[in-house]
């Protein structure tokens, strides 16, 4: 007997792009779970130490500029910042919420 599996792949939809987008994905709880040199004023500890981006009282990361919604610490981003893909499923949810 054979059994079949059906690979689900992910296809980025290719029509979004971060220009046209109020970056949606800097509102999130970013976790910090590497050192990537995140400055010390853009990071939130809570009791236990688990750190992740600060967000300000708008909701959006305080590494985000406000004008241009362009990450100011682009080279410094979280790993999961660098890992969350344009286009991707998770990035249209974020728009569309
Ligand atoms: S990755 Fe997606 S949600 Fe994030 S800024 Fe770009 S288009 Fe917006
Ligand atoms: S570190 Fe940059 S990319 Fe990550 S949430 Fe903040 S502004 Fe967005």
């Amino acid at each position: 007997m054979t059994r079949m599996t059906i690979d689900i792949i992910e296809i980025p939809n290719a029509d979004i792009t971060c220009s046209t987008c109020k970056a949606c994905c800097c509102r999130l709880e970013v976790m910090i779970i590497t050192d990537t040199g995140v400055p010390d004023e853009h990071i939130a500890r809570d009791k236990w130490g688990s750190e992740t981006m600060l967000r300000l009282d708008d909701g959006w990361c305080s590494a985000l500029d406000r004008d241009t919604f362009m990450c100011t610490i682009y080279e410094n981003r979280p790993w999961i910042c660098r890992e969350f893909e344009m286009g991707s499923y998770e990035c249209q949810t974020e728009r569309s919420a």
